[in-house]
């Protein structure tokens, strides 16, 4: 409600007017080929593996993401996420749409936030991407994932990976082809541990989706 009241000012810029303002909203990195064709990471020239996935069990086919996780979308993904202004939450899944072709799933599903999170944002963002993205691409949105522990660490991929393994099940069967939506890709390890409930759960093939994706140099 105090979204459609409050004044608008761009979320990345500060400039009155929308949410996201049309500079702000094409200077968003694009993630473009060649890209790793497993993990997603741009890559010098195309590959099956890259050195951000190789010899790891990822649980998922293929991860995606629309932009890259630079300082403007990490503005944008903190307005939506934390400040939970609903119209930015559209549109980053328009974004996504726009950027990222609708997968051949039978349905769509997300990552579940841990309590704590959830009562303090009042909303799940990945779920609300998801069910936005759900109706841009005509496919059902299903709850299929719990955690089985909180902490969700990120920004450390050191803790990041080590407080995902394990740390979802599926709460009902999954469909044989799933895409699972997040709202940011960082090492690919909470994408892994959701996959592989997933996969535990009937899954044959699940990819995965992010908004925004950490980007590596070098
Ligand atoms: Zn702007
Ligand atoms: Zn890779």
């Amino acid at each position: 409600m105090l979204d459609l009241l409050l004044p608008q000012r761009c979320v990345v810029c500060g400039r009155g007017g929308k949410q996201l303002c049309a500079s702000c909203r094409a200077e968003l990195p694009r993630i473009e080929p060649p890209l790793c064709a497993r993990c997603g990471a741009p890559t010098a020239w195309p590959v099956e593996r890259c050195r951000e996935c190789a010899g790891r069990r990822l649980g998922f086919a293929t991860a995606r993401a629309a932009v890259g996780y630079d300082a403007a979308a990490r503005r944008l993904v903190h307005g939506w996420k934390e400040r939970g202004l609903r119209r930015l939450a559209a549109e980053t899944a328009v974004l996504v749409a726009e950027r990222i072709p609708a997968p051949g799933v039978d349905a769509l599903t997300f990552v579940p936030a841990d309590r704590g999170r959830r009562l303090e944002r009042g909303h799940n963002p990945a779920e609300r991407l998801a069910r936005e993205l759900g109706a841009l691409w005509e496919l059902p949105c299903l709850p299929l994932l719990e955690r089985t522990r909180g902490g969700r660490q990120r920004g450390s991929s050191v803790a990041e990976r080590r407080s995902v393994r394990g740390a979802f099940r599926a709460t009902d069967a999954a469909p044989r082809r799933v895409a699972l939506i997040d709202d940011v890709y960082t090492t690919g390890a909470t994408a892994a541990a959701a996959a592989s409930a997933l996969r535990a759960a009937g899954a044959r093939r699940v990819e995965a989706i992010a908004f925004a994706r950490a980007l590596r140099r070098g």
